[in-house]
Protein backbone atom coordinates (compact mmCIF):
# COMPACT_ATOMS: atom_id res chain seq x y z
CA UNK A 1 0.00 0.00 0.00
CA UNK A 2 1.70 3.25 -0.80
CA UNK A 3 1.89 5.87 1.90
CA UNK A 4 -0.25 9.21 1.64
CA UNK A 5 2.14 12.09 3.05
CA UNK A 6 1.09 13.77 5.91
CA UNK A 7 2.31 17.27 7.58
CA UNK A 8 5.25 16.18 10.06
CA UNK A 9 4.91 16.45 13.77
CA UNK A 10 6.10 20.06 14.68
CA UNK A 11 8.04 19.32 17.44
CA UNK A 12 7.37 20.54 21.21
CA UNK A 13 9.37 23.67 22.58
CA UNK A 14 10.09 22.75 26.35
CA UNK A 15 11.47 25.60 28.40
CA UNK A 16 12.86 25.20 32.11
CA UNK A 17 13.57 28.11 33.96
CA UNK A 18 13.61 28.62 37.75
CA UNK A 19 16.72 30.51 40.00
CA UNK A 20 20.03 29.88 39.35
CA UNK A 21 21.48 27.31 41.66
CA UNK A 22 18.45 25.47 41.72
CA UNK A 23 19.81 22.57 39.17
CA UNK A 24 18.00 23.04 35.86
CA UNK A 25 21.27 22.26 34.17
CA UNK A 26 21.57 19.13 35.99
CA UNK A 27 17.86 17.95 35.63
CA UNK A 28 18.05 19.00 31.66
CA UNK A 29 21.54 16.70 31.06
CA UNK A 30 19.62 13.76 32.47
CA UNK A 31 16.62 14.28 30.67
CA UNK A 32 18.74 14.68 27.17
CA UNK A 33 20.78 11.67 28.65
CA UNK A 34 17.42 9.57 28.68
CA UNK A 35 16.01 11.19 25.56
CA UNK A 36 18.88 11.88 23.38
CA UNK A 37 16.22 12.59 20.57
CA UNK A 38 15.62 16.58 22.80
CA UNK A 39 17.79 18.69 21.02
CA UNK A 40 19.82 21.09 23.86
CA UNK A 41 19.47 25.21 22.47
CA UNK A 42 23.23 26.28 23.23
CA UNK A 43 22.26 30.32 23.96
CA UNK A 44 24.66 33.46 23.59
CA UNK A 45 25.71 35.23 26.33
CA UNK A 46 28.17 38.42 26.77
CA UNK A 47 29.92 36.86 30.21
CA UNK A 48 33.12 35.52 30.86
CA UNK A 49 33.44 31.83 30.33
CA UNK A 50 33.72 30.24 33.36
CA UNK A 51 36.91 27.07 33.59
CA UNK A 52 35.30 23.99 32.35
CA UNK A 53 32.81 25.40 30.20
CA UNK A 54 33.12 24.42 26.39
CA UNK A 55 32.42 27.20 23.94
CA UNK A 56 29.51 26.24 21.43
CA UNK A 57 28.55 23.73 24.00
CA UNK A 58 27.54 25.38 27.09
CA UNK A 59 27.11 28.69 25.63
CA UNK A 60 28.17 31.13 22.76
CA UNK A 61 30.82 33.46 24.31
CA UNK A 62 30.28 36.79 22.43
CA UNK A 63 30.59 40.59 22.98
CA UNK A 64 28.12 42.69 23.73
CA UNK A 65 28.52 44.87 20.09
CA UNK A 66 27.78 41.46 18.36
CA UNK A 67 25.21 40.16 20.95
CA UNK A 68 23.03 43.22 20.57
CA UNK A 69 23.51 43.06 16.52
CA UNK A 70 21.94 39.99 16.92
CA UNK A 71 18.93 41.43 18.95
CA UNK A 72 18.46 44.00 16.62
CA UNK A 73 18.38 42.02 13.77
CA UNK A 74 15.52 39.51 14.91
CA UNK A 75 18.28 36.70 15.50
CA UNK A 76 17.05 35.92 18.80
CA UNK A 77 13.79 34.44 19.70
CA UNK A 78 14.26 35.63 23.10
CA UNK A 79 16.32 37.84 25.26
CA UNK A 80 17.28 39.34 28.66
CA UNK A 81 19.68 40.98 30.90
CA UNK A 82 20.80 38.66 33.85
CA UNK A 83 20.85 39.36 37.40
CA UNK A 84 21.62 42.86 36.36
CA UNK A 85 24.88 42.53 34.61
CA UNK A 86 24.73 39.76 31.32
CA UNK A 87 22.89 39.20 28.25
CA UNK A 88 21.82 35.87 27.42
CA UNK A 89 19.20 34.59 24.48
CA UNK A 90 18.16 32.07 22.33
CA UNK A 91 19.32 31.88 18.45
CA UNK A 92 16.66 31.70 17.06
CA UNK A 93 17.53 30.01 13.61
CA UNK A 94 18.63 26.51 14.92
CA UNK A 95 15.12 26.38 17.39
CA UNK A 96 12.83 27.14 14.35
CA UNK A 97 14.50 24.86 11.89
CA UNK A 98 14.73 22.07 14.57
CA UNK A 99 10.89 22.29 15.91
CA UNK A 100 9.49 22.56 11.69
CA UNK A 101 11.29 18.73 11.18
CA UNK A 102 9.80 17.76 14.09
CA UNK A 103 12.15 18.08 16.62
CA UNK A 104 12.26 18.74 20.35
CA UNK A 105 13.85 21.47 21.86
CA UNK A 106 14.78 21.87 25.40
CA UNK A 107 15.97 25.51 26.93
CA UNK A 108 16.91 26.63 30.07
CA UNK A 109 16.05 30.41 30.35
CA UNK A 110 15.26 32.95 32.99
CA UNK A 111 11.78 34.41 34.15
CA UNK A 112 12.10 37.25 31.53
CA UNK A 113 12.76 34.67 28.59
CA UNK A 114 10.60 32.55 29.67
CA UNK A 115 7.26 35.65 29.36
CA UNK A 116 9.09 36.53 25.84
CA UNK A 117 8.88 32.91 24.69
CA UNK A 118 5.62 32.12 25.72
CA UNK A 119 3.99 35.61 24.35
CA UNK A 120 5.71 34.47 20.50
CA UNK A 121 4.82 30.68 21.15
CA UNK A 122 1.91 29.68 22.71
CA UNK A 123 2.65 26.49 22.69
CA UNK A 124 6.12 25.98 24.42
CA UNK A 125 5.51 23.81 27.49
CA UNK A 126 6.92 26.18 30.21
CA UNK A 127 8.16 24.57 33.50
CA UNK A 128 9.66 25.95 36.47
CA UNK A 129 12.16 24.43 39.14
CA UNK A 130 11.92 25.29 42.75
CA UNK A 131 14.11 24.65 45.57
CA UNK A 132 12.61 23.31 48.41
CA UNK A 133 13.35 26.35 50.74
CA UNK A 134 15.55 29.25 50.21
CA UNK A 135 17.69 28.25 52.62
CA UNK A 136 18.58 25.31 50.36
CA UNK A 137 18.76 27.28 47.28
CA UNK A 138 21.17 30.02 49.28
CA UNK A 139 23.88 27.07 50.20
CA UNK A 140 23.74 25.64 46.51
CA UNK A 141 25.00 28.80 45.46
CA UNK A 142 27.45 29.38 48.48
CA UNK A 143 28.47 25.90 47.71
CA UNK A 144 29.26 26.62 44.01
CA UNK A 145 33.04 27.67 43.60
CA UNK A 146 32.41 30.36 40.88
CA UNK A 147 30.53 32.30 43.23
CA UNK A 148 31.81 35.03 45.74
CA UNK A 149 29.85 36.25 48.06
CA UNK A 150 28.64 39.47 45.99
CA UNK A 151 27.39 37.12 43.29
CA UNK A 152 25.47 34.77 45.76
CA UNK A 153 23.66 38.37 47.61
CA UNK A 154 22.80 39.07 43.29
CA UNK A 155 21.31 35.61 42.40
CA UNK A 156 19.67 35.89 45.78
CA UNK A 157 17.64 39.03 44.36
CA UNK A 158 16.84 37.55 41.30
CA UNK A 159 16.01 34.46 43.05
CA UNK A 160 12.85 36.49 44.52
CA UNK A 161 11.59 38.03 41.32
CA UNK A 162 11.85 34.55 39.68
CA UNK A 163 9.81 33.03 42.42
CA UNK A 164 7.44 35.82 41.61
CA UNK A 165 7.02 34.60 38.10
CA UNK A 166 5.78 30.74 39.38
CA UNK A 167 2.48 31.72 38.41
CA UNK A 168 3.19 32.19 34.41
CA UNK A 169 4.71 28.28 34.16
CA UNK A 170 1.93 25.43 33.41
CA UNK A 171 4.32 23.01 35.67
CA UNK A 172 6.21 23.24 38.70
CA UNK A 173 8.46 20.51 40.45
CA UNK A 174 10.63 20.74 43.47
CA UNK A 175 14.13 19.52 42.96
CA UNK A 176 14.30 18.60 46.51
CA UNK A 177 15.80 14.95 45.44
CA UNK A 178 17.34 14.97 42.14
CA UNK A 179 16.15 11.31 41.21
CA UNK A 180 12.38 12.71 42.06
CA UNK A 181 12.70 15.73 40.21
CA UNK A 182 13.86 13.96 37.10
CA UNK A 183 11.63 11.84 37.13
CA UNK A 184 8.85 14.22 37.02
CA UNK A 185 10.78 16.24 34.32
CA UNK A 186 10.33 13.13 32.06
CA UNK A 187 6.99 12.27 33.11
CA UNK A 188 5.95 15.88 31.89
CA UNK A 189 7.97 15.83 28.74
CA UNK A 190 6.62 11.93 27.77
CA UNK A 191 2.62 13.45 28.94
CA UNK A 192 3.30 16.43 26.70
CA UNK A 193 4.49 13.94 23.50
CA UNK A 194 1.02 12.23 23.92
CA UNK A 195 -1.22 15.83 23.48
CA UNK A 196 -3.42 15.02 20.19
CA UNK A 197 -1.90 18.34 19.06
CA UNK A 198 1.48 16.44 18.77
CA UNK A 199 1.29 12.84 18.46
CA UNK A 200 0.51 12.56 15.00
CA UNK A 201 -2.94 10.87 15.67
CA UNK A 202 -4.25 11.34 12.24
CA UNK A 203 -1.68 9.21 10.68
CA UNK A 204 -1.74 6.65 12.97
CA UNK A 205 -5.59 6.47 12.68
CA UNK A 206 -5.11 6.39 8.83
CA UNK A 207 -2.91 3.13 8.91
CA UNK A 208 -5.64 1.84 11.45
CA UNK A 209 -8.52 2.04 9.62
CA UNK A 210 -6.94 1.66 6.50
CA UNK A 211 -5.81 -2.23 7.79
CA UNK A 212 -9.31 -2.86 9.32
CA UNK A 213 -10.73 -2.86 5.58
CA UNK A 214 -14.40 -3.86 5.55
CA UNK A 215 -14.56 -5.36 8.58
CA UNK A 216 -16.86 -3.82 10.95
CA UNK A 217 -18.81 -1.47 8.14
P1 LIG B 1 24.86 31.10 34.26
O1 LIG B 1 25.60 32.37 34.08
O2 LIG B 1 24.90 30.60 35.68
O3 LIG B 1 25.28 30.04 33.26
O4 LIG B 1 23.34 31.37 33.92
C1 LIG B 1 22.62 32.29 34.65
C2 LIG B 1 21.17 32.24 34.24
O5 LIG B 1 21.01 32.72 32.92
C3 LIG B 1 20.57 30.84 34.20
O6 LIG B 1 20.03 30.47 35.43
C4 LIG B 1 19.48 30.94 33.16
O7 LIG B 1 18.25 31.17 33.80
C5 LIG B 1 19.82 32.21 32.39
N1 LIG B 1 20.00 31.91 30.97
C6 LIG B 1 20.86 31.05 30.38
N2 LIG B 1 20.70 31.07 29.04
C7 LIG B 1 19.71 31.95 28.79
C8 LIG B 1 19.06 32.41 27.58
O8 LIG B 1 19.36 32.02 26.46
N3 LIG B 1 18.08 33.33 27.74
C9 LIG B 1 17.70 33.82 28.95
N4 LIG B 1 16.70 34.69 28.98
N5 LIG B 1 18.27 33.40 30.09
C10 LIG B 1 19.26 32.49 30.02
Amino acid sequence: MSETPTAPRRGMLLVVAGPSGVGKGTLIRELLERHPEIEWSVSCTTRDHRPGETPGEDYHFISDDEFMRMAEQGELLEWALVHGIDRYGTPRAPVDEALAEGRDVVLEIDYQGARSVRAAMPEAVMVFVAPPDAEALRERLAARRTEDDCAVARRMRSARIEFGSMGMFEYVLVNDQLSVACDELEAVYLAERLRTRRCGWRELQRRLLAGMGDEGR
